[in-house]
Protein backbone atom coordinates (compact mmCIF):
# COMPACT_ATOMS: atom_id res chain seq x y z
CA UNK A 1 0.00 0.00 0.00
CA UNK A 2 1.83 3.76 -0.41
CA UNK A 3 0.82 5.47 2.17
CA UNK A 4 -0.76 9.10 1.26
CA UNK A 5 -0.65 12.08 4.24
CA UNK A 6 -2.44 15.08 4.18
CA UNK A 7 -2.21 18.71 5.40
CA UNK A 8 -5.37 19.72 5.98
CA UNK A 9 -5.37 23.70 6.93
CA UNK A 10 -7.67 25.87 7.16
CA UNK A 11 -6.73 29.48 5.75
CA UNK A 12 -6.88 31.59 8.59
CA UNK A 13 -3.91 33.80 7.48
CA UNK A 14 -1.70 32.07 10.25
CA UNK A 15 0.56 29.20 10.22
CA UNK A 16 0.47 28.17 14.38
CA UNK A 17 3.41 26.42 15.66
CA UNK A 18 1.43 23.91 16.21
CA UNK A 19 -0.50 23.66 12.75
CA UNK A 20 3.52 23.54 11.08
CA UNK A 21 4.28 20.96 13.26
CA UNK A 22 1.16 18.86 12.19
CA UNK A 23 2.25 19.83 8.62
CA UNK A 24 5.57 18.88 9.55
CA UNK A 25 4.92 15.47 10.93
CA UNK A 26 2.71 14.70 8.51
CA UNK A 27 5.29 15.61 5.32
CA UNK A 28 7.74 13.61 7.40
CA UNK A 29 5.78 10.58 7.98
CA UNK A 30 4.96 10.54 4.37
CA UNK A 31 8.72 11.02 2.98
CA UNK A 32 9.75 8.23 5.49
CA UNK A 33 7.98 5.72 4.50
CA UNK A 34 7.93 6.93 -0.07
CA UNK A 35 4.50 7.61 0.42
CA UNK A 36 2.28 10.81 -0.97
CA UNK A 37 1.98 14.03 1.10
CA UNK A 38 -0.60 16.00 -0.04
CA UNK A 39 -2.26 19.86 0.64
CA UNK A 40 -5.84 20.47 1.07
CA UNK A 41 -7.32 23.91 1.95
CA UNK A 42 -9.96 23.18 3.94
CA UNK A 43 -11.97 26.69 3.27
CA UNK A 44 -15.61 25.52 4.19
CA UNK A 45 -15.99 28.41 6.67
CA UNK A 46 -16.36 31.35 4.44
CA UNK A 47 -17.25 33.67 7.64
CA UNK A 48 -13.94 33.01 8.12
CA UNK A 49 -12.46 33.48 5.12
CA UNK A 50 -8.95 35.84 4.97
CA UNK A 51 -7.58 37.38 2.07
CA UNK A 52 -3.93 35.86 0.85
CA UNK A 53 -4.49 33.32 4.06
CA UNK A 54 -3.60 30.50 1.29
CA UNK A 55 -0.44 32.39 0.18
CA UNK A 56 0.84 32.33 3.86
CA UNK A 57 0.66 28.49 4.01
CA UNK A 58 1.95 28.01 0.48
CA UNK A 59 5.12 30.41 1.22
CA UNK A 60 5.73 28.74 4.62
CA UNK A 61 5.50 25.29 3.80
CA UNK A 62 7.56 26.23 0.62
CA UNK A 63 10.08 28.02 2.65
CA UNK A 64 10.78 25.42 4.75
CA UNK A 65 11.42 23.24 1.60
CA UNK A 66 8.25 20.87 2.25
CA UNK A 67 6.61 20.38 -1.40
CA UNK A 68 3.59 18.73 -1.62
CA UNK A 69 2.64 15.95 -4.42
CA UNK A 70 -0.55 16.82 -5.08
CA UNK A 71 -2.79 20.33 -3.87
CA UNK A 72 -4.05 22.99 -5.36
CA UNK A 73 -1.95 24.85 -7.36
CA UNK A 74 0.41 21.77 -8.29
CA UNK A 75 -2.69 19.83 -9.11
CA UNK A 76 -2.73 15.77 -8.69
CA UNK A 77 -5.66 13.35 -9.80
CA UNK A 78 -7.89 13.50 -6.63
CA UNK A 79 -8.56 17.04 -7.62
CA UNK A 80 -10.00 19.91 -6.72
CA UNK A 81 -7.81 20.28 -3.49
CA UNK A 82 -9.68 22.91 -2.03
CA UNK A 83 -12.66 22.20 -0.35
CA UNK A 84 -14.76 25.33 -1.79
CA UNK A 85 -14.22 23.91 -5.30
CA UNK A 86 -15.24 20.47 -4.31
CA UNK A 87 -18.36 21.88 -2.93
CA UNK A 88 -21.09 20.36 -5.36
CA UNK A 89 -19.23 16.72 -4.60
CA UNK A 90 -20.86 16.63 -0.96
CA UNK A 91 -24.90 16.81 -1.23
CA UNK A 92 -24.93 13.48 -3.21
CA UNK A 93 -22.26 11.56 -0.78
CA UNK A 94 -25.34 12.97 1.98
CA UNK A 95 -28.04 12.06 -0.24
CA UNK A 96 -26.46 8.59 0.09
CA UNK A 97 -26.28 8.48 3.95
CA UNK A 98 -29.94 9.65 3.66
CA UNK A 99 -30.98 7.11 1.45
CA UNK A 100 -29.28 4.61 3.76
CA UNK A 101 -31.01 5.92 6.70
CA UNK A 102 -27.80 7.15 8.25
CA UNK A 103 -28.81 10.31 7.88
CA UNK A 104 -32.10 12.79 7.94
CA UNK A 105 -33.16 15.97 6.11
CA UNK A 106 -33.98 18.65 9.43
CA UNK A 107 -36.29 21.56 8.69
CA UNK A 108 -35.90 23.14 12.22
CA UNK A 109 -35.85 26.75 12.41
CA UNK A 110 -33.08 28.58 14.48
CA UNK A 111 -35.80 30.21 17.25
CA UNK A 112 -37.05 26.30 17.10
CA UNK A 113 -34.12 25.20 18.08
CA UNK A 114 -33.26 27.76 20.43
CA UNK A 115 -36.44 27.47 22.24
CA UNK A 116 -36.35 23.57 22.62
CA UNK A 117 -32.79 24.00 23.77
CA UNK A 118 -33.63 26.69 26.27
CA UNK A 119 -36.40 24.38 27.62
CA UNK A 120 -33.91 21.27 27.94
CA UNK A 121 -31.21 23.16 29.67
CA UNK A 122 -34.10 24.85 32.27
CA UNK A 123 -34.63 21.22 32.62
CA UNK A 124 -30.76 20.80 33.45
CA UNK A 125 -29.96 18.59 30.62
CA UNK A 126 -27.52 18.89 28.13
CA UNK A 127 -29.20 19.93 24.71
CA UNK A 128 -28.35 17.84 21.73
CA UNK A 129 -30.72 17.99 18.59
CA UNK A 130 -33.43 15.82 19.49
CA UNK A 131 -34.48 13.83 16.39
CA UNK A 132 -37.33 15.91 15.55
CA UNK A 133 -36.99 16.22 12.27
CA UNK A 134 -36.26 12.08 11.94
CA UNK A 135 -39.85 11.54 12.47
CA UNK A 136 -41.07 12.66 9.10
CA UNK A 137 -42.32 10.66 6.58
CA UNK A 138 -40.76 10.59 3.20
CA UNK A 139 -43.42 12.54 1.71
CA UNK A 140 -43.07 15.29 4.42
CA UNK A 141 -39.52 15.90 3.53
CA UNK A 142 -40.44 15.84 -0.52
CA UNK A 143 -43.04 18.00 0.64
CA UNK A 144 -40.73 20.23 2.50
CA UNK A 145 -38.22 20.29 -0.08
CA UNK A 146 -40.40 20.57 -3.14
CA UNK A 147 -41.56 24.12 -1.38
CA UNK A 148 -38.33 24.89 -1.24
CA UNK A 149 -37.85 25.08 2.36
CA UNK A 150 -34.65 25.52 3.69
CA UNK A 151 -32.70 22.22 5.29
CA UNK A 152 -29.55 20.72 6.59
CA UNK A 153 -29.00 17.04 6.53
CA UNK A 154 -27.98 15.71 9.91
CA UNK A 155 -25.96 12.51 10.58
CA UNK A 156 -28.60 10.10 12.33
CA UNK A 157 -26.37 8.67 15.42
CA UNK A 158 -27.41 5.56 17.53
CA UNK A 159 -29.11 6.23 20.33
CA UNK A 160 -27.26 3.73 22.48
CA UNK A 161 -23.69 1.70 22.08
CA UNK A 162 -20.49 3.11 21.63
CA UNK A 163 -18.42 4.95 18.57
CA UNK A 164 -15.06 3.69 18.73
CA UNK A 165 -11.38 3.31 16.71
CA UNK A 166 -8.18 2.68 17.52
CA UNK A 167 -5.63 5.96 17.38
CA UNK A 168 -1.69 5.11 16.98
CA UNK A 169 -1.08 7.40 19.97
CA UNK A 170 -3.83 7.51 21.80
CA UNK A 171 -4.93 3.91 21.93
CA UNK A 172 -8.79 2.83 21.88
CA UNK A 173 -11.41 5.79 21.97
CA UNK A 174 -14.48 4.66 22.54
CA UNK A 175 -17.63 7.86 22.97
CA UNK A 176 -21.36 6.71 24.35
CA UNK A 177 -23.67 7.14 20.97
CA UNK A 178 -25.93 8.48 23.74
CA UNK A 179 -23.66 11.52 24.32
CA UNK A 180 -23.28 12.42 20.35
CA UNK A 181 -25.36 14.58 18.25
CA UNK A 182 -26.77 14.21 15.34
CA UNK A 183 -24.09 16.63 14.14
CA UNK A 184 -24.73 18.25 10.90
CA UNK A 185 -23.51 16.98 7.51
CA UNK A 186 -24.68 19.67 5.04
CA UNK A 187 -25.53 23.11 6.30
CA UNK A 188 -28.46 25.12 4.90
CA UNK A 189 -26.04 27.33 2.05
CA UNK A 190 -25.00 23.73 1.02
CA UNK A 191 -21.68 24.09 2.05
CA UNK A 192 -20.70 20.99 3.80
CA UNK A 193 -19.28 20.73 7.52
CA UNK A 194 -15.92 20.57 8.38
CA UNK A 195 -17.05 17.26 10.00
CA UNK A 196 -18.53 15.87 6.95
CA UNK A 197 -16.05 17.31 4.31
CA UNK A 198 -13.28 15.86 6.13
CA UNK A 199 -14.84 12.27 5.73
CA UNK A 200 -15.70 12.62 1.88
CA UNK A 201 -12.37 14.48 1.68
CA UNK A 202 -9.98 11.91 3.22
CA UNK A 203 -11.90 8.73 1.56
CA UNK A 204 -11.74 10.24 -2.41
CA UNK A 205 -8.29 11.04 -1.99
CA UNK A 206 -7.34 8.02 -1.07
CA UNK A 207 -5.81 9.15 2.33
CA UNK A 208 -4.25 6.22 3.93
CA UNK A 209 -2.85 7.79 7.39
CA UNK A 210 -5.18 11.09 8.84
CA UNK A 211 -2.48 12.71 11.14
CA UNK A 212 -3.78 16.08 12.69
CA UNK A 213 -3.89 17.48 16.11
CA UNK A 214 -5.54 15.66 19.05
CA UNK A 215 -8.56 18.36 19.51
CA UNK A 216 -9.85 16.27 16.53
CA UNK A 217 -9.83 12.80 18.73
CA UNK A 218 -13.05 13.18 20.72
CA UNK A 219 -15.01 13.93 17.54
CA UNK A 220 -13.18 11.11 15.18
CA UNK A 221 -15.61 8.45 16.61
CA UNK A 222 -18.29 10.03 15.16
CA UNK A 223 -16.29 10.05 11.78
CA UNK A 224 -16.02 6.38 11.77
CA UNK A 225 -19.51 6.13 12.09
CA UNK A 226 -19.95 7.81 8.78
CA UNK A 227 -16.57 5.57 6.85
CA UNK A 228 -18.82 2.63 8.42
CA UNK A 229 -22.58 3.95 6.95
CA UNK A 230 -20.54 4.12 3.83
CA UNK A 231 -18.97 1.15 4.23
CA UNK A 232 -15.96 2.77 3.37
CA UNK A 233 -12.45 1.64 4.74
CA UNK A 234 -11.10 3.73 7.85
CA UNK A 235 -7.93 5.75 7.53
CA UNK A 236 -4.93 4.82 9.98
CA UNK A 237 -5.54 8.16 13.12
CA UNK A 238 -2.20 9.27 14.05
CA UNK A 239 -3.38 12.18 16.35
CA UNK A 240 -0.84 14.52 17.90
CA UNK A 241 -0.46 16.18 21.38
CA UNK A 242 -0.91 19.80 21.71
CA UNK A 243 1.74 22.45 22.28
CA UNK A 244 1.74 23.96 25.44
CA UNK A 245 3.02 27.03 26.71
CA UNK A 246 3.02 25.15 30.41
CA UNK A 247 1.25 22.75 32.09
CA UNK A 248 -1.87 24.44 31.73
CA UNK A 249 -2.06 26.31 28.62
CA UNK A 250 -2.09 25.68 25.02
CA UNK A 251 0.47 27.74 23.39
CA UNK A 252 -1.62 30.70 22.09
CA UNK A 253 -1.21 33.69 20.28
CA UNK A 254 -1.95 36.13 23.24
CA UNK A 255 1.49 34.89 24.51
CA UNK A 256 2.94 36.54 21.24
CA UNK A 257 4.93 33.84 20.29
CA UNK A 258 2.57 31.30 18.58
CA UNK A 259 3.15 31.78 14.29
CA UNK A 260 5.99 30.62 12.60
CA UNK A 261 6.05 34.16 10.66
CA UNK A 262 6.57 36.30 13.83
CA UNK A 263 9.26 34.42 14.68
CA UNK A 264 10.68 34.77 11.49
CA UNK A 265 10.37 38.34 11.95
CA UNK A 266 11.65 38.43 14.88
CA UNK A 267 15.42 36.69 13.34
CA UNK A 268 14.55 33.70 13.67
CA UNK A 269 16.29 31.01 11.00
CA UNK A 270 13.57 28.58 9.62
CA UNK A 271 15.86 25.68 9.65
CA UNK A 272 15.95 26.14 13.37
CA UNK A 273 12.49 26.65 13.63
CA UNK A 274 11.62 23.36 12.08
CA UNK A 275 14.42 21.24 14.14
CA UNK A 276 12.98 22.70 17.68
CA UNK A 277 9.30 21.74 16.56
CA UNK A 278 10.38 18.38 15.31
CA UNK A 279 11.81 17.26 18.35
CA UNK A 280 8.38 18.87 20.09
CA UNK A 281 6.54 15.53 21.08
CA UNK A 282 9.09 13.40 19.09
CA UNK A 283 12.33 12.01 19.77
CA UNK A 284 14.66 10.35 17.65
CA UNK A 285 15.55 7.71 20.16
CA UNK A 286 19.16 8.72 20.16
CA UNK A 287 20.90 11.99 21.65
CA UNK A 288 20.97 13.63 18.08
CA UNK A 289 19.91 17.25 18.60
CA UNK A 290 20.25 19.47 15.16
CA UNK A 291 18.52 17.57 11.82
CA UNK A 292 18.52 19.15 8.38
CA UNK A 293 14.92 18.56 6.86
CA UNK A 294 16.77 15.92 4.71
CA UNK A 295 17.89 13.96 8.21
CA UNK A 296 14.34 14.43 9.73
CA UNK A 297 12.41 12.32 6.62
CA UNK A 298 14.91 9.82 7.56
CA UNK A 299 14.94 9.38 10.80
CA UNK A 300 11.01 10.11 11.99
CA UNK A 301 9.01 7.53 13.13
CA UNK A 302 5.66 7.67 15.15
CA UNK A 303 6.98 5.31 17.45
CA UNK A 304 9.13 8.52 18.63
CA UNK A 305 6.15 10.92 18.86
CA UNK A 306 4.91 11.50 22.14
CA UNK A 307 1.52 10.93 24.19
CA UNK A 308 1.53 13.81 26.47
CA UNK A 309 1.96 17.40 25.23
CA UNK A 310 5.27 19.74 24.50
CA UNK A 311 6.43 22.30 26.50
CA UNK A 312 7.33 24.98 24.18
CA UNK A 313 10.57 26.44 25.73
CA UNK A 314 11.52 29.47 23.70
CA UNK A 315 14.78 29.78 25.57
CA UNK A 316 15.56 26.48 24.10
CA UNK A 317 14.25 27.78 20.61
CA UNK A 318 17.03 30.70 21.02
CA UNK A 319 19.38 28.74 21.98
CA UNK A 320 19.38 26.21 18.82
CA UNK A 321 18.75 29.14 16.83
CA UNK A 322 22.13 30.72 18.07
CA UNK A 323 23.73 27.27 17.10
CA UNK A 324 22.28 27.29 13.89
CA UNK A 325 23.75 31.27 12.78
CA UNK A 326 27.13 30.13 14.31
CA UNK A 327 26.81 26.98 11.44
CA UNK A 328 25.85 29.51 9.06
CA UNK A 329 28.91 30.97 5.85
CA UNK A 330 29.37 34.22 7.04
CA UNK A 331 28.27 35.51 3.63
CA UNK A 332 24.93 33.77 4.57
CA UNK A 333 25.12 35.36 8.07
CA UNK A 334 25.31 38.54 6.40
CA UNK A 335 22.11 38.06 3.79
CA UNK A 336 20.12 37.61 6.68
CA UNK A 337 21.76 40.18 8.66
CA UNK A 338 21.95 43.18 6.17
CA UNK A 339 18.19 44.22 6.94
CA UNK A 340 19.08 44.85 10.81
CA UNK A 341 21.92 46.50 9.33
CA UNK A 342 20.23 48.85 6.99
CA UNK A 343 17.69 49.41 10.27
CA UNK A 344 20.40 50.23 12.54
CA UNK A 345 22.01 52.56 10.17
CA UNK A 346 25.04 50.57 9.23
CA UNK A 347 24.10 49.29 5.97
CA UNK A 348 27.62 50.70 4.55
CA UNK A 349 29.92 49.33 6.61
CA UNK A 350 32.32 46.15 5.78
CA UNK A 351 29.95 43.55 6.07
CA UNK A 352 32.83 41.11 6.62
CA UNK A 353 34.17 42.36 9.63
CA UNK A 354 30.52 42.94 11.17
CA UNK A 355 30.09 39.12 10.29
CA UNK A 356 33.44 38.12 11.98
CA UNK A 357 32.61 40.52 15.12
CA UNK A 358 28.55 39.70 15.63
CA UNK A 359 28.27 36.17 14.10
CA UNK A 360 28.98 34.10 17.26
CA UNK A 361 27.29 36.08 19.56
CA UNK A 362 23.92 36.94 17.34
CA UNK A 363 21.06 34.66 19.06
CA UNK A 364 18.47 36.10 17.01
CA UNK A 365 18.80 38.47 13.89
CA UNK A 366 17.36 41.42 15.56
CA UNK A 367 19.29 41.65 18.44
CA UNK A 368 22.05 43.07 15.99
CA UNK A 369 20.62 47.14 16.16
CA UNK A 370 20.54 46.77 19.56
CA UNK A 371 24.83 45.49 19.51
CA UNK A 372 25.40 47.85 16.80
CA UNK A 373 23.39 51.55 17.71
CA UNK A 374 26.72 52.41 19.06
CA UNK A 375 28.68 52.26 15.35
CA UNK A 376 25.61 53.96 14.00
CA UNK A 377 25.71 56.79 16.62
CA UNK A 378 28.08 57.98 19.80
CA UNK A 379 26.50 57.36 22.74
CA UNK A 380 26.76 58.89 26.33
CA UNK A 381 28.78 56.68 28.68
CA UNK A 382 30.02 57.28 32.30
CA UNK A 383 33.92 58.39 32.97
CA UNK A 384 33.76 55.32 35.17
CA UNK A 385 33.94 52.77 32.35
CA UNK A 386 37.99 54.17 31.89
CA UNK A 387 38.06 52.18 34.87
CA UNK A 388 39.11 48.44 34.36
CA UNK A 389 41.41 46.52 37.07
CA UNK A 390 42.22 43.06 34.53
CA UNK A 391 43.55 46.48 32.04
CA UNK A 392 45.31 47.85 34.83
CA UNK A 393 43.63 51.38 34.01
CA UNK A 394 41.66 54.10 35.19
CA UNK A 395 40.59 57.89 33.96
CA UNK A 396 44.07 59.30 34.76
CA UNK A 397 45.76 56.69 32.67
CA UNK A 398 43.28 56.57 29.74
CA UNK A 399 43.37 60.08 29.38
CA UNK A 400 47.40 59.68 29.14
CA UNK A 401 47.13 57.15 26.83
CA UNK A 402 44.49 58.32 24.10
CA UNK A 403 46.45 61.45 23.86
CA UNK A 404 49.46 59.84 23.25
CA UNK A 405 47.85 57.50 20.52
CA UNK A 406 45.65 59.88 18.81
CA UNK A 407 48.74 61.87 17.04
CA UNK A 408 49.72 57.96 15.95
CA UNK A 409 46.52 57.12 14.51
CA UNK A 410 45.70 60.85 12.82
CA UNK A 411 49.56 59.43 11.49
CA UNK A 412 48.26 55.72 9.98
CA UNK A 413 48.63 55.88 6.45
CA UNK A 414 46.78 52.24 6.48
CA UNK A 415 43.16 52.33 7.70
CA UNK A 416 42.66 48.73 7.76
CA UNK A 417 42.34 45.99 10.15
CA UNK A 418 45.76 44.94 9.97
CA UNK A 419 47.41 48.87 9.85
CA UNK A 420 45.07 49.45 13.05
CA UNK A 421 46.29 46.03 14.96
CA UNK A 422 50.18 46.63 13.98
CA UNK A 423 50.07 50.04 15.01
CA UNK A 424 48.27 49.94 18.07
CA UNK A 425 49.86 46.82 19.76
CA UNK A 426 53.18 48.19 18.51
CA UNK A 427 52.83 50.73 20.55
CA UNK A 428 51.60 48.88 23.75
CA UNK A 429 54.93 47.09 23.38
CA UNK A 430 57.60 50.70 22.70
CA UNK A 431 55.62 51.94 25.54
CA UNK A 432 56.14 48.73 27.98
CA UNK A 433 52.67 48.69 28.88
CA UNK A 434 49.68 45.98 28.87
CA UNK A 435 47.95 45.59 25.85
CA UNK A 436 45.01 46.16 27.82
CA UNK A 437 45.87 49.11 29.10
CA UNK A 438 45.95 50.19 25.73
CA UNK A 439 42.88 49.03 23.53
CA UNK A 440 40.40 49.41 26.88
CA UNK A 441 40.39 53.02 26.71
CA UNK A 442 40.67 53.57 23.14
CA UNK A 443 37.64 50.92 23.02
CA UNK A 444 35.56 53.11 25.47
CA UNK A 445 36.16 56.28 23.36
CA UNK A 446 35.16 54.82 20.78
CA UNK A 447 32.22 52.71 21.66
CA UNK A 448 31.00 54.08 24.76
CA UNK A 449 30.17 51.00 26.07
CA UNK A 450 31.82 48.80 28.36
CA UNK A 451 30.88 44.99 26.29
CA UNK A 452 31.10 45.86 22.34
CA UNK A 453 30.65 43.31 19.58
CA UNK A 454 34.63 43.44 18.46
CA UNK A 455 37.43 45.29 20.02
CA UNK A 456 39.12 48.48 19.99
CA UNK A 457 41.00 47.77 15.95
CA UNK A 458 37.51 46.55 14.39
CA UNK A 459 35.62 49.31 15.67
CA UNK A 460 37.86 51.83 14.95
CA UNK A 461 38.43 50.05 11.43
CA UNK A 462 34.26 49.81 10.86
CA UNK A 463 33.19 53.72 12.28
CA UNK A 464 36.03 54.90 9.73
CA UNK A 465 39.01 57.70 10.23
CA UNK A 466 37.30 60.73 10.72
CA UNK A 467 34.24 59.33 12.94
CA UNK A 468 36.78 57.70 14.80
CA UNK A 469 39.27 60.01 15.36
CA UNK A 470 36.46 62.62 16.52
CA UNK A 471 35.53 60.08 18.56
CA UNK A 472 38.82 59.74 20.58
CA UNK A 473 38.90 64.04 20.48
CA UNK A 474 35.75 63.61 22.26
CA UNK A 475 37.00 60.73 24.64
CA UNK A 476 39.89 63.18 25.93
CA UNK A 477 37.81 66.53 25.86
CA UNK A 478 35.72 64.15 28.30
CA UNK A 479 38.32 63.05 30.77
CA UNK A 480 39.60 66.81 30.98
CA UNK A 481 36.72 68.05 31.57
CA UNK A 482 35.97 65.22 34.45
CA UNK A 483 32.63 64.14 33.65
N1 LIG B 1 -8.85 22.18 8.83
C1 LIG B 1 -8.53 21.61 10.09
C2 LIG B 1 -7.69 22.57 10.88
O1 LIG B 1 -7.07 23.45 10.32
C3 LIG B 1 -7.74 20.34 9.88
C4 LIG B 1 -8.24 19.17 10.58
C5 LIG B 1 -7.75 17.87 9.98
O2 LIG B 1 -6.57 17.75 9.69
O3 LIG B 1 -8.58 16.98 9.77
O4 LIG B 1 -7.65 22.48 12.09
Amino acid sequence: MTIRTRFAPSPTGYMHLGNLRSALYTYLFARHHGGAFILRIEDTDQARFVEGAVDVIYRTLRGIGMEWDEGPDVGGAFGPYVQSERKDMYLPYARQLVEAGKAYYCFCAKEDLEARRAEAEARGEVWKYDKHCKCLSHEEVAAKLAAGEPYVIRQDVPLSGEASFDDVIYGHIAVDCADLDDMILIKADGMPTYNFANVVDDHTMGITHVMRGNEYLASTPKYNLLYDAFEWERPVYIHMTQIMRDAQHKLSKRDGDAYYEDFIDKGYLSEAIVNYVALLGWNPGDEREFFTLAELCEAFGVEGMSKSPAIFDAQKLTWMNAEYIRRLAPETFTVHALPYYRSAGIGHMDTAVLAAILQQRTEIFSQIPGMVAFLAKAEEYPLSYFTNKKSKTNPDIALDVLKRVLPELEALQDWSIAGIHDLLIGLAQVWGMKNGTLLWPVRIALSGREVTPGGAVEIAYLLGRDEALARLRAGIAKLEVGE
